[in-house]
C-alpha cells in the first residue's frame, strides 16, 4: 500500500454514513489503534483488552447509549480494509453482517488489528500515523474538544492544532462567529462572561448547536455565544437545552466537589440567556439533535 492509498483508505471511513446520526465507533477504535501503533505496540490486540478502553471512549465521546455496540468496530472495520481478525474459523467466516456477541469475542479471544502491510507501513512513517490521527479527530469532533479525544486514547494534543482539511475543503461562513457573538451580545449564553481586553472579546465562542462536522449549518439558530468552559461542557453533552423553554438541563453524570460542581450547576433549570431577536432564538431541529447525539442522559430533574 502506498502512502496515498492508505490515506484514501481511512478517508473512506471518515464519510458520516448514517446521515444525522454520529457514528463515532470505527473513529474511536481505529484512533485508539493508532495510538498503539505510535507507541511500540503488538499488531494484533486481544477483544479483552481492547474492550474497556473502547467502552470508556464511547462513554465519553460518543452518543447516549453507543457503549453497548462498543464491539461492532472491530467486526465491522473488516469491511473497509483495514482491519484483521484473528480467531476461531466459526466466527471469522461468518457473512459481514453477523456480528459476534461481546461473549462470543471474549470468550474466544478474538483478536484484531491493522493489517500486516498497512501495520508495517504505518510503524515505518510515524508522520502518517499523525496525519490520519488528525483527519480522523478533525472530521469527527467540534474543536473544543478534539484535544480531549486525543488525549484519551493516547495520542499528543497537538495533532490537531492546525487547521482542518475537511473545514477548508467545505466553505464555512467567516462571518458566522461575529454574527452568533453580536445576536448574543458578546456574552456568554449560559453565564454571561464577557470579559474583554479594549475591545477584544476574551475566552468568548461561537457554539454549533448542531456540530459542524454532523452538517450543521453556519447559521445564527444553530448557534450560541459560549465561554470557552461553557463551550467544552455543551459540546461533552454535560448539559443540553429544552427547545420549548430554553431551559438548560445538566446530566447525572456530571460530578465534582461541591465547589466546581455546585457553580455549574448553579445554571441547571435556569434559561439560557438568549439572543436580542426572535430571529436568532435556537431553532427546536438543531436542539433536539444535540439533544439525541450529545447529550449524555438522564438529565437531572428540574425542580
Ligand atoms: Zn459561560
Amino acid at each position: 500500500m502506498t502512502r496515498d492509498d492508505i490515506l484514501q483508505a481511512f478517508d473512506r471511513m471518515r464519510v458520516w454514513q448514517r446521515g444525522d446520526q454520529r457514528a463515532v465507533h470505527k473513529p474511536l477504535l481505529v484512533l485508539f489503534a493508532l495510538a498503539r501503533v505510535g507507541a511500540g505496540g503488538t499488531a494484533t490486540m486481544d477483544w479483552n483488552d481492547v474492550e474497556p478502553h473502547l467502552k470508556q471512549l464511547l462513554e465519553e465521546f460518543g452518543p447516549d447509549g453507543s457503549g453497548s455496540s462498543r464491539h461492532h468496530p472491530f467486526w465491522h472495520l473488516q469491511t473497509d480494509g483495514l482491519w484483521q481478525l484473528e480467531g476461531p474459523t466459526t466466527i471469522l467466516a461468518r457473512p459481514p453482517s453477523a456480528t459476534p456477541t461481546l461473549t462470543e469475542l471474549r470468550e474466544n479471544h478474538v483478536r484484531g488489528g491493522f493489517p500486516p502491510g498497512l501495520q508495517g507501513a504505518l510503524q515505518r512513517d510515524p508522520q502518517l500515523v499523525a496525519t490520519i490521527a488528525r483527519r480522523i479527530v478533525d472530521a469527527h469532533f467540534p474543536e473544543s474538544i478534539r484535544s480531549d479525544v486525543l488525549a484519551a486514547v493516547g495520542l499528543p494534543a497537538d495533532l490537531s492544532a492546525t487547521a482542518s482539511l475537511q473545514e477548508q475543503a467545505r466553505r464555512r461562513d467567516p462571518a458566522f462567529r461575529e454574527k452568533v457573538l453580536l445576536a448574543y451580545q458578546y456574552r456568554c449564553g449560559v453565564c454571561g462572561h464577557n470579559l474583554r481586553l479594549g475591545h477584544q472579546p476574551i475566552g468568548l465562542e461561537a457554539a454549533h448547536i448542531k456540530w459542524f462536522q454532523a452538517r450543521g449549518p453556519d447559521v445564527v439558530p444553530n448557534g450560541i455565544a459560549l465561554c470557552s468552559l461553557h463551550h467544552k461542557v455543551f459540546d461533552l453533552g454535560a448539559f443540553t437545552i429544552l427547545p420549548d423553554t430554553y431551559q438548560m438541563v445538566f446530566s447525572q453524570h456530571l460530578n465534582g466537589s461541591d465547589e466546581s460542581a455546585g457553580r455549574i450547576l448553579a445554571y441547571h433549570g435556569a434559561s439560557l440567556i438568549l439572543p436580542q431577536s426572535r430571529d436568532y432564538l435556537p431553532q427546536p431541529e438543531f436542539l433536539d439533535w444535540h439533544r439525541k447525539q450529545v447529550f449524555k442522559s438522564p438529565e437531572r430533574p428540574v425542580s
